[in-house]
């Protein structure tokens, strides 16, 4: 495997990456022409152009989608049989692990250690995890009288719009095709403008493996015009939405203005880190929260944002949290050392800039960080960004920044930690630090949150459920519930004759 990074350097001067989008088995220009040029993040560098797809070409996609759910040439095939395609496709993903990982970050700005390591291989084992389980569900018989049968039986809902972020482009794309196809739906996804190049190359791939055409349908584009025309598709049965509050929020307008489709919305977060006294290793505690806040340059719906510290220990707290931090400046993303990348593009460099200005007129003091790093590279990189002094009330402290900056908020009791870390329109994740297990559970039980982290933040699994509670959206991706979003429920009354 290469890893020096004038190899990635190079490879990514030769990359042509495909932006046409994969509609019924073909790759295909947008009806009316349409394309937008693709630059990356790391050096402002043009990739290539890509299909703007408009209401027509998202048409297109959701015609061959609903004729290959209707004929049944997926979704009437056993299970068994679409775990096989499905566990191709997850080999194939693996085999193509170089190519993707260097499109992912070329586009996003992700360091490529990641992609390599945890990108590419979690969406592997999304496909490969939802393709193991598939024959491996059962349905219900009610306990019902004598004289009757109920089924209930768990159908594919039938076309699915997926419509993904460019935070983790496939591995987001992954948590709705996963169990989406597993269950026998076909899928038209909308991969976000920022980077649609992994998506593309996922339904190529899906086609290898032998997953009929029509079945998975990639139409890259805008949100307000791809994305809406989608949302919006009379024969698009549910949406699997992860994205901003904001434009989840749209989704509702868009099920009701058409026709109800099912909408799940998987939102942001604003994720409270709340650390006692009773911890003894306050350094792992810092050490955890400067790791997960800073990861993929803090554009995590995840990340620990809020990081609420006992007053007592807070000085000790900030001090290391201050020293880590340092350690994640940005640097080339194709260098197989670096840990932090550039932000996504020019608009969130602004809007990070913009958080830092807030917390620092509102009266946050900047511990490290706050500025603007590499410019002469012509890409958007931030340093890694600590406040103290931040009060709950502060912007830097409601809003979901979405970059490498986190907030020191100092509490004195437990009731006072667990109020402020639920004062937030968000729910997505939430961690307790504390060496008393009473108070460890006690708090676990009390923090409104899909996700709590006890003494740790970084363990994950495909095996558990992941989605949010209040503004972080609704349904859960991952795990065996994700089927809830893309199955119908359906009961079937057998009268059975006496003799
Ligand atoms: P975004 O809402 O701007 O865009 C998400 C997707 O929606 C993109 O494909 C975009 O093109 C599309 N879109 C935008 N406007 C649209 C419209 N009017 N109609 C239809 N589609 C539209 O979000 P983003 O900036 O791409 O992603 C960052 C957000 O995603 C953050 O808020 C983050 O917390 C959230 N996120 C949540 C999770 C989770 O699992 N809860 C995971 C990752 C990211």
């Amino acid at each position: 495997m290469s890893t020096a990074a004038t190899d990635w350097r190079a490879r990514a001067a030769d990359l042509r990456p495909d932006g046409r989008a994969l509609i019924d088995g073909r790759r295909v220009a947008a009806a009316d022409g349409q394309t937008f040029d693709k630059h990356s993040p790391i050096d402002n560098r043009r990739l290539g152009s890509v299909v703007r797809g408009q209401a027509a070409d998202v048409d297109a996609a959701v015609r061959s989608a609903r004729a290959a759910f209707d004929d049944g040439r997926w979704a009437g095939r056993p299970p068994a049989a679409r775990k096989k395609v499905l566990q191709r496709f997850a080999d194939k993903i693996l085999a193509a692990k170089e190519e993707l990982a260097l499109l992912e970050t070329l586009d996003m700005g992700k360091p490529i250690q990641y992609s390599l390591s945890v990108d590419v291989p979690a969406t592997a084992r999304c496909i490969a995890w939802y393709a193991e389980a598939i024959d491996k569900v059962y349905d219900e018989i009610a306990p019902t009288g004598r004289n009757a049968l109920a089924l209930i039986t768990r159908e594919p809902v039938g076309v699915v719009g997926a419509i993904v972020p460019w935070n983790y482009p496939m591995i987001m794309a992954a948590w709705k095709l996963g169990p989406a196809l597993a269950a026998g739906n076909s899928v038209v996804l909308k991969p976000s403008e920022k980077s649609p190049y992994t998506a593309l190359r996922l339904a190529e791939l899906a086609l290898e493996a032998g997953l009929p055409p029509g079945v998975f349908n990639v139409v890259p584009g805008f949100g307000h015009e791809a994305g809406e025309a989608l949302a919006l598709h009379m024969e698009v049965d549910a949406i699997g939405f992860t994205g901003s509050t904001r434009t989840g929020r749209r989704m509702l307008e868009y099920a009701s203005r058409s026709n109800l489709k099912r909408v799940y919305n998987e939102l942001g977060g604003k994720s409270a880190f709340v650390v006692f006294d009773d911890f003894a290793d306050v350094e792992r505690a810092a050490q955890t929260v400067a790791g997960s806040m800073f990861f993929n340059q803090g554009e995590s719906c995840n990340a620990p944002s809020r990081v609420l510290v006992h007053e007592s220990i807070a000085d000790r707290f900030i001090e290391i949290v201050a020293a880590e931090a340092p350690k994640y400046r940005p640097a080339d993303p194709l260098d197989p050392a670096t840990v932090m990348g550039a932000l996504v593009d020019a608009t969130q460099l602004t809007t990070v800039m913009g958080y830092i200005d807030a917390g620092l007129s509102e009266g946050a003091h900047c511990v490290t960080g706050g500025r603007q790093a590499r410019a002469e590279t012509g890409g958007f990189y931030v340093e890694p960004t600590v406040f103290d002094g931040v009060d709950n009330r502060m912007k830097i402290a409601r809003e979901e920044i979405f970059g490498p900056v986190m907030g020191v908020i100092r509490f004195r009791t437990e009731a006072e930690a667990i109020a402020i870390a639920n004062d937030s329109p968000y729910g997505l994740q939430a961690s307790v630090w504390s060496d008393n297990v009473n108070r460890a559970h006690r708090v676990a039980r009390a923090l409104r949150a899909g996700t709590v982290h006890v003494n740790q933040y970084d363990e994950d699994d495909i095996t558990v459920p992941f989605g949010g509670y209040k503004q972080s959206g609704n349904g859960r991706d991952k795990s065996l519930h994700a089927f809830d979003k893309y199955t119908e429920l359906k009961t079937t009354w057998l009268r059975i004759d006496a003799a």
